[in-house]
């Protein structure tokens, strides 16, 4: 089995590495040999505007996949004429668009933050009557990590903001008052086999997450949550792992966003539960059964931002697994994680702080 994929980042690295117990090769197009990606498996040379290795790659795979979300669409379509493609073309296109996202996640009764398309500068002015101050102004396409985006307090503000942005097409969100940031990941397989892990709660550092806990137990949240991921799913016979980020506010869930892909916040399933998150989209996006998502106790993870610790201070405290995603440093730039597995809650916290002061 060979699976083609997009990208070659470290969700890439970390598909390729779950794949190898059960034999399936992944071969990957859109970095070097020196990617995260390239570092472990096959990577054909190009870029993904390279019409002639987007079809050597489809060629060789039984299907293809995509490990980030800003993959063009024109090169997943082009993919799609030589194998299967999933996650759909429609279901990237989607969640590159912040105004689609939001239209989509409504129209599937998803509750949102309020919002205002910014097209031109007529649209700033109705801003402030609908959503008030502070806002969110957000590129609509390329943005992630907290990039192309600002939080502004005024009409001069959010105008200095968008001249900022270079009047890309944008939307202003109002600001959601949240208690916690919680992310739902499920996958689905052929004929519609689907599976989903339990909520995990995430906290952001300037836009990037900074560190997940999970399981985030709230049976309530997570059969909601799990409704609203299933309905988005069918909508687009989806196959392979789909996320979406929500604010936790005193009225229930608000979603902030789809991520068409394996996600940052389910990094703690690979030793935390029965199957990953990458070995799921795999058994997903090939047609195979889907792995078990049971927990295995209480996962701690912090993401390792722009400097790589010591190794030993984090290998030296029992149970600790650390990834390092062979990058190289720069500000704001995912350079690995690592987790920690604990039998309890309240442990799995404490487990964290260890983790912190071990890497600062
Ligand atoms: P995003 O790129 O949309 O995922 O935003 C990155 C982070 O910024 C989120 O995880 C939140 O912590 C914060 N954020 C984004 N949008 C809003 C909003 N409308 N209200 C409050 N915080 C927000």
């Amino acid at each position: 089995m060979r699976v083609g994929i997009l990208g070659a980042g470290q969700l890439g690295r970390m598909i390729a590495l779950a794949g190898y117990p059960l034999g399936i090769d992944c071969i990957f197009l859109g970095g070097g040999q020196d990617s995260p990606a390239g570092q472990v498996s096959r990577i054909l040379p190009g870029g993904l505007d390279d019409n002639a290795q987007l079809d050597a790659l489809a060629a060789q795979s039984d299907v293809v996949t995509f490990e980030f979300e800003n993959v063009p669409v024109d090169a997943l379509q082009r993919a799609a004429g030589g194998a299967p493609v999933h996650p759909s073309v429609d279901a990237l296109a989607a969640g590159q668009d912040r105004l689609e996202e939001k239209r989509l996640l409504r129209s599937a009764g998803i509750p949102t933050a309020p919002y205002v398309a910014v097209s031109e500068a007529a649209d700033l002015g109705r801003a402030e009557a609908k959503l008030g101050w502070p806002q969110v102004l957000k590129a609509r396409r390329l943005g992630y990590d907290g990039k192309s985006q600002r939080i502004v307090h005024s009409t001069a503000e959010l105008a200095a903001a968008w001249s900022e942005l270079n009047r890309v097409p944008s939307i202003a969100e109002g600001w959601v008052r949240f208690e916690r940031e919680v992310s739902l990941i499920g996958v689905r397989g052929a004929g519609g086999q689907t599976a989903f892990y339990p909520l995990s709660e995430n906290v952001h550092t300037q836009g990037i997450l900074s560190t997940t806990v999970a399981p985030y137990d709230d049976p309530d949240l997570q059969l909601t949550a799990e409704a609203w991921l299933s309905a988005l799913m069918n909508r687009f016979d989806y196959r392979g792992v789909l996320t979406v980020e929500f604010f936790h506010t005193d009225a229930g869930l608000v979603a902030n966003e789809i991520a068409p892909r394996v996600h940052n916040s389910g990094h703690w399933t690979i030793e935390g539960a029965e199957t990953s998150q990458f070995e799921n989209h795999l058994r997903g996006v090939l047609g195979l059964p889907l792995g078990s998502t049971a927990t295995r106790g209480h996962a701690a993870m912090l993401n390792l931002i722009a400097r790589m610790p010591d190794p030993t201070a984090i290998l030296t405290i029992p149970g600790a697994h650390l990834h390092d995603y062979g990058k190289q440093p720069r500000p704001g730039r995912k350079l690995g994680h690592c987790t920690l597995l604990r039998p309890t809650r309240t442990e799995a916290l404490k487990a964290l702080n260890q983790l912190k002061s071990a890497t600062t």
